[in-house]
């Protein structure tokens, strides 16, 4: 498949206000929830052909989520693209001198393996690695 844009992570405070709202710039509901207990999120799923916008709800005070609001507010957190194997992007982009946020890929939303970056080395950018499995 070669990578690609998977989806665009958005921080929202709560999905009962902010999946009303995307549906409606969106022009259609949701495609997918789900609970995402690794990253302690509620996730809103909106696919757009290729590519989604993925609403992430803090689960938990203790999310990252909850603490990334509480630092810089809503918005864009981060940018999720699909990998064909992550283990072995992982351990090139290692090797290339980006800082990983995870050394091992875990298990994320919608059936794929994930793995961040650190915006640190990515000109203030989280990028997220996604590789579907199963
Ligand atoms: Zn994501």
């Amino acid at each position: 498949m070669g990578r690609r844009i998977a989806h665009i992570g958005i921080a929202v405070r709560d999905l009962k206000t902010s999946v009303p709202l995307f549906s409606k710039l969106l022009g259609k509901p949701p495609d997918h929830t789900e609970k995402v207990e690794d990253q302690q999120v509620h996730t809103a799923m909106f696919v757009l052909k290729e590519s989604a916008f993925e609403l992430l709800e803090p689960a938990s005070p203790d999310s990252v989520i909850a603490k990334y609001i509480a630092k810089r507010g809503e918005g864009v957190h981060h940018i999720s693209i699909y990998v064909d194997d992550i283990k072995g992007e992982l351990s090139r982009l290692k090797q290339e001198g980006f800082q990983l946020v995870d050394e091992k890929p875990r298990k994320g939303a919608n059936h794929c393996l994930v793995a961040f970056v650190h915006p640190k080395s990515t000109n203030g950018v989280l990028i997220e690695l996604a590789q579907k499995v199963g």
